[in-house]
């Protein structure tokens, strides 16, 4: 098989990973330095999904080979899939040549498991080994990685990527134990302490070294993870509830939700129907408002009793929490503090700022909101100026929710 035909087979087979965005990676530049690539700057091609998801990594896998048998994945050890597996070599050709060509900005890499968790780490970290010091590689890179490795092994991938991912890949340890048996939430997250361990302390140690020799960073972009959503009956709140632990516990950088596709020869244990894709959009918005915006997951999807506890799909859920709270309006943007700023629907951070910087020079009107490019069919009926007073409005929240939810659509006989 020769390097295209892997190529195809490896990077289909690692789409159905959606951790892939670079933010929070630290600068790092070539430019006179010697060696090649860089975390920023002109020229590099970026490509972002609908939702935002960073598509200008190479991202592939690093063989679709695998001893588990992970019922949702199409390259557990029962799946009837075409395989393929690089050697470390050929992945750092195959990064060098994308990214020389600028048509990336670096690797993401993954991998099914060969032989053992340890085995192959160690290809993966050989991998980055060879990309920073044989190439001098200042490129992204963001490495998957496997749970049961050993600690010396995360170590080492913590010193050669910016970013290191664990993915939990199910919300719930019983839905875990049903589709992906051979792997375990507490070693998971042992592995996410493990890596937020190491990635403080060596923060710590380089702040105190100042100018003294300053250790090497350690996975400087952090860590992140992702689950599957649709492929077991776990409702929004529960995997809100496990990204609230996971950002509190194991301060990761972000959570990514990916709807379950179905996929070939499928278990029964499966849903027949991918969820819809508006179901990963709001857990997306969901997420942006527990790390931006100070809601609590109480807030965005109240527990009902004994049933499932869903974000609605019609609405996003900062609109959904502002009709079910009307009595919070309208907020007046000439005196309201930046928390209640926050909470209104259609202003996002940046708006916010404005307002704040705004409102010290003149009291606002009208004319000024529809400066900021914000959505003001959505906003208005929730703020006050001076010459806006939504109070009628806000009284009929059913109606409101009429006006602005999406109009129902007629559903197609045939889909
Ligand atoms: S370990 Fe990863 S690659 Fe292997 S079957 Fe499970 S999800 Fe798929």
């Amino acid at each position: 098989m020769n390097t295209i035909q892997k190529l195809a087979i490896l990077a289909d087979a690692a789409k159905y990973d959606a951790s892939c965005a670079s933010s929070g990676a630290t600068k790092r530049n070539s430019l006179g330095t010697g060696g090649i690539g860089s975390t920023e700057g002109m020229g590099i091609c970026h490509s972002y999904t609908p939702d935002g998801r960073c598509v200008s990594l190479l991202k592939i896998l690093l063989t679709n080979f695998c001893v588990f048998d992970c019922v949702y994945c199409v390259n557990r050890v029962s799946s009837n899939v075409r395989r393929a597996r690089f050697t470390p070599q050929e992945v750092v050709r195959l990064t060098l040549d994308f990214y020389k060509r600028n048509y990336i900005e670096g690797l993401f890499l993954s991998s099914g498991i060969i032989r053992n968790g340890d085995y192959t780490m160690e290809q993966l970290v050989e991998v980055a080994r060879c990309l920073r010091e044989d190439h001098k590689f200042r490129g992204y890179i963001h490495l998957k990685t496997i749970p049961d490795a050993s600690p010396d092994l995360m170590a080492r991938a913590g010193q050669y990527a910016d970013r290191l991912s664990i993915n939990v890949e199910l919300p719930t340890e019983k839905s875990l134990q049903q589709l992906a048996p051979e792997k375990s939430l507490p070693a998971i997250r042992a592995a996410m302490g493990h890596l937020r361990w190491r990635i403080e302390e060596t923060k710590q140690e380089r702040k105190a070294a100042r100018g003294k020799h300053k250790p090497p960073p350690f996975a400087p972009a952090g860590q992140s993870t992702q689950m599957i959503i649709g492929a077991d009956a776990t409702d929004d709140r529960a995997v809100l509830d496990s990204s609230v632990n996971m950002y509190n516990n194991y301060r990761l950088r972000r959570v990514y939700y990916s709807a379950f596709s179905p996929i070939p020869d499928a278990s029964s244990k499966l849903p027949l129907q991918a969820p819809p894709l508006a179901r990963e959009h709001r857990l997306y918005q969901a997420d942006w408002l527990l790390r931006f915006y100070a809601f609590d997951a109480d807030e965005i999807v109240p527990r009902t009793d004994g049933g499932t506890a869903m974000l609605d799909l019609d609405i996003d859920p900062k609109l959904a929490w502002a009709l079910r709270h009307h009595e919070y309006f309208p907020v007046d943007l000439n005196t309201a503090p930046k928390e209640r700023l926050l909470r209104v629907p259609g202003l996002g951070t940046r708006n916010v700022g404005k307002i704040l910087m705004a409102r010290r020079h003149a009291r606002l009107r009208l004319d000024d909101l529809s400066r900021l490019r914000a959505p003001l069919r959505k906003m208005l009926p929730f703020v006050q100026v001076l010459d806006h007073h939504p109070q009628k409005l806000l009284d009929d929240a059913d109606k409101l929710r009429a006006r602005l939810a999406p109009p129902p659509r007629q559903a197609a006989l045939f889909a």
